[in-house]
């Protein structure tokens, strides 16, 4: 069931002495809502989303509109709290428009809508109304960029139908770590779904059926028991070490978003995490984490963890992924502008904190490093000259760090195709078939329409994985995979015959993938 839940305020009033106070915070809020809008607006726009964009843009203009901010400020004059007196605009708002024509009428959810998130800045609660869902709901969305599901509290989120999208995209890759359903890339049949009070999902074919009738709710409800008991048969092989007939050993580890899901993942089967990705650390907020609450993440799962190795990847944002806090134009081509190394690298000031966060913390268990999207062995170089100098400035600080090993995401063409060069300076390779899969067969991770070029089992994505293994077996050093296609049951065999050994993925696909591998 679709719901914002956003909450009401519980202050209604204040007192004479708050009134320039409330006043300034009021108009701070204004400026933070419409700021968070017209970014939002941006995105869309570099992105091709032409009209969503659009709706944006009216969205800004209505939240710094002058005469709404004279009817708020009458009203906290006569001591109503802002946060009420805005929600009780925005309705007379509403109430005239819906009295207009049927274009103004439908401008009444709109106004609505924006009141309802400069209240809820007002109360600290933040602009997007993922974070404030309080009933437990299926999302739906166009689209659902990794900040906003990284907003949504546990257990709040049920499912998810958006109408942009794919199987590798960061919506369907959230999903599937948190073990809900996600149907994706739906393009206008969303719009079916918007007003339906019950949405089925089955995530695994892949279709929802907006307020089914009893017999398809009794087909769903079949189909969930069956899921669940398949499941139950899968639960022998959570804590399974896996090898092949053959005897070769495979690793299968846990891709994380947040130190939260460290235990989940243990209880699910993981032997380590193969790829920590940190910028969903970054998301979940407003402001930057600091060095110290970095360390805190990073040593909560490496302490989970103990001796099992962690992958940590250093922030890999841009693309589809923003960081609030950070200024970033928007550019025409997101996936293949300012990401991952090159931001990092032309960003010492976000850098460093991170690297030293994890040195620091490499103290609690036995954390590795990795990069992404590196494309020549110059930046992998720069970064590690980095991580040197992070080291130097904390034992000359005298503060204590652990001994961290530093590897490379293999997702770029690029970098498959220096992999020679590069494992001579790494520890290890993590093959990243969700880019590497993009950005080799120039096919948009997240189009609903590039479906067909979305496949790791395509020859050219193949033979750079075979070039990769190979370098990595010439040096001496181990090859995983950390994209979508490791926790594919009919992809993993073909990963292991080209040399992988380690294969991390959602925690709920462990078992699967730890009974594929013995059967193999
Ligand atoms: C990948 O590209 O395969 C990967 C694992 O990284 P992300 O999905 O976070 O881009
Ligand atoms: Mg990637």
């Amino acid at each position: 069931m679709p719901a914002t839940g956003r909450p009401e305020p519980e202050r209604e009033r204040i007192t004479e002495g708050e009134v320039e106070s409330e006043l300034q915070r009021f108009g701070k809020a204004i400026e933070v809502v419409a700021g968070k809008l017209s970014k939002t607006a941006e995105n869309l726009r570099a992105s091709g989303s032409e009209e969503e964009a659009g709706i944006f843009e009216f969205h800004v203009e209505m939240a710094e509109d002058p005469e709404l901010a004279s009817a708020v400020e009458e009203r906290l004059r006569n001591l109503q709290s802002p946060e009420r007196a805005v929600l009780a605009v925005g309705e007379e708002y509403a109430a005239q428009f819906a009295a207009m024509d049927e274009y103004m009428a439908a401008r009444a959810d709109d106004v609505r809508d924006v009141t309802a998130q400069i209240s809820a800045q007002l109360m600290g609660q933040g602009d997007s109304g993922f974070e404030t869902l309080q009933t437990p709901s299926v999302v739906l969305a166009q689209t659902l960029a990794p900040s906003d599901t990284a907003r949504i509290k546990e257990g709040m989120a049920l499912g998810f139908v958006t109408a942009k999208g794919s199987r590798t995209s960061h919506v369907s890759i959230m999903a599937r770590s948190m073990g809900i359903p996600a149907v994706v890339g739906v393009g206008p049949g969303l719009d079916e779904a918007l007003d339906a009070q019950t949405v089925a999902l089955d995530g695994g074919e892949g279709y929802a059926v907006a307020d089914p009738d009893a017999d398809t709710v009794a087909r769903f409800e079949r189909m969930s028991a069956a899921l669940a008991e398949e499941r139950a048969a899968l639960d022998e092989y959570r804590h399974v070490e896996a090898s092949t007939s053959d005897g070769r050993r495979i690793e299968v580890a846990a891709n994380l978003g947040a130190a939260s899901e460290a235990e989940d993942a243990l209880e699910w089967g993981a032997e380590g995490v193969g790829l920590f990705r940190t910028e969903f650390l970054f998301m979940e907020r407003d402001d930057l984490p600091s060095e110290d609450e970095q360390y805190e993440a990073y040593s909560a799962v490496a302490r989970a963890f103990g001796e099992k190795p962690v992958i940590v990847r250093t922030l890999d944002v841009g693309g589809d992924k923003n960081l609030p806090g950070v200024d970033q134009t928007p550019e025409e081509n997101p996936f293949l502008g300012w990401r991952g190394i090159r931001m990092s690298l032309d960003t010492p000031e976000l850098f460093k904190p991170q690297l030293r966060a994890i040195l620091r913390a490499a103290v609690h268990g036995n954390l590795e490093v990795m990069f992404p999207m590196v494309a020549d062995v110059g930046e992998l170089k720069a970064a590690k000259a980095m991580l040197q100098e992070s080291r130097r400035e904390l034992e000359s600080e005298g503060v204590e760090i652990g001994e961290v090993e530093t590897g490379v995401m293999i997702e770029t063409p690029a970098a498959a195709v220096c992999a020679e060069e590069l494992a001579k300076e790494s520890a290890f390779f993590s093959v990243g078939t969700n880019d590497l899969v993009q950005y080799t067969l120039a096919a948009d991770r997240g189009s609903e329409r590039l479906r067909r070029l979305q496949n790791a089992d395509h020859p050219a994505v193949l033979a750079l994985i075979r070039k990769t293994c190979k370098a990595a077996s010439a040096a001496g050093i181990p090859v995983g995979v950390c994209g979508e296609a490791a926790g594919e049951p009919e992809m993993i065999p073909k990963l292991i015959d080209l040399g992988v050994t380690e294969l991390s993925m959602a925690a709920p696909q462990i078992p699967r993938a730890k009974k594929v591998v013995s059967e193999l």
